[in-house]
């Protein structure tokens, strides 16, 4: 269990609704997650979810309607942790007449760093994010993955301990994305809490040590990347016949197979001819008898391999239940208790 010094951020029970004479939006409904220091942590959710409230609450930006927890070590909304904090909003827009340094200076300055550290820092900054040749062009000239590299250069301009980032990857070419995510790591290895919001799931997966799963303003759910996809995991083998197998049909084989895991197995063919033998197990241990008895009725074993869902077919999931739970409390008297949000 993490320590509270180990925590960059610690959110517990954010509340934020909007009211208007019209109408009022839960934009968030009492979510709670916590950012280790020294991980990468996924902001999961379609479009209205929340992420970006739950974002600004923690920039300060807008006031929750409740909400504990610290960020830093600090109460949520302490306006002098901020320095120690690295903000990168979505579709920022820096003054296209500044040159990349002077995007660095004048969002250094606005941070408290002083002048002599901003020199210092500066083109260190453009060198780690590949802007070193492009410090004194104007930001009119860049392309939008350099924006978006210095946007990240900027959020850094203050040596903060906890970025959050808003799409950083948006608009950046997949090389680019690459060195982000190097950037990334190595940021990780220097201890910093790193909390990002992006609906591209596959860069996630690739960045994330953990992350939370939001819909309409509730926290669905909440893990490692391995402790969110572990669903439908299992074991493929693929294998083909040869001249020498005495039955060479998906059918023949499931019969011959169904002493060894019975209902289990799931078989079938693949357009290439060869059989898919699926089992939902996580032990290797298992597979092997299966192996043998392929090999035994002569057939090729081409490919083994441990299945896993990916986090888009956790996201998927997570949400099709979100909107069934929905619905259901649609069609639920009001004075019944609600479904509490998931947790780790
Ligand atoms: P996300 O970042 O996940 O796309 P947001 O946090 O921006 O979602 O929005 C969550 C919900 O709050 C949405 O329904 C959005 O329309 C609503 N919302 C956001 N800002 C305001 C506002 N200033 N006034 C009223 N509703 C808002």
């Amino acid at each position: 269990m993490p320590t509270a010094s180990d925590l960059a951020v610690d959110v517990y029970d954010a509340v934020k609704t909007y009211r208007s004479m019209r109408n009022t939006i839960h934009a968030l409904r009492g979510v709670s997650i916590t950012v280790r220091r020294g991980e990468v942590f996924g902001l999961l959710g379609p479009n209205g979810a929340g992420k970006s409230t739950l974002v600004k609450i923690l920039m300060t930006v807008i006031t929750p309607t409740s909400c504990q927890g610290t960020m830093l070590g600090k109460p949520i909304g302490d306006k002098p942790t901020l320095a120690k904090v690295g903000y990168l909003p979505e579709h920022h827009r820096f003054p296209d007449y500044l040159t990349a340094k002077q995007v660095l200076h004048f969002f250094g300055a606005m941070s408290g760093v002083d002048r002599a550290t901003r020199r210092k820092r500066a083109p260190m900054l453009l060198d780690m994010v590949g802007l070193s040749n492009a410090g004194n062009r104007t930001v009119r000239q860049f392309s939008k993955g350099m924006r978006q590299r210095l946007g990240l250069a900027q959020a850094m301009i203050n040596d903060p301990d906890m970025l959050l980032l808003d799409e950083p990857t948006d608009g950046v070419d997949p090389e680019g994305r690459r060195d982000i995510r190097n950037l990334l790591a190595n940021l990780r290895a220097a201890g910093k809490g790193i909390l990002i919001n992006t609906h591209i799931l596959a860069e996630l997966e690739l960045l994330c040590d953990r992350a939370a799963i939001i819909h309409s303003g509730e926290l669905h759910k909440q893990g490692t990347i391995a402790e969110l996809t572990t669903f439908n995991a299992a074991y493929e083998i693929e294998a083909r016949p040869t001249a020498a197998t005495p039955a060479p049909s998906a059918e023949a084989l499931t019969a011959d197979l169904a002493h060894l895991a019975g209902a289990q197995l799931q078989i079938t063919t693949k357009p290439t001819g060869e059989v898919l033998i699926r089992w939902a197990t996580t032990d290797p241990a298992d597979i092997q008898p299966i192996i043998d008895r392929l090999r035994a009725a002569a057939w090729q074993v081409t490919r083994v391999y441990p299945y896993r869902a990916t986090l888009e077919d956790a996201f998927i999931k997570v949400i099709e239940q979100a909107k069934a739970q929905e619905n259901a409390k649609r069609h639920t008297p009001a004075h019944s208790t609600p479904t509490a949000g998931g947790q780790p």
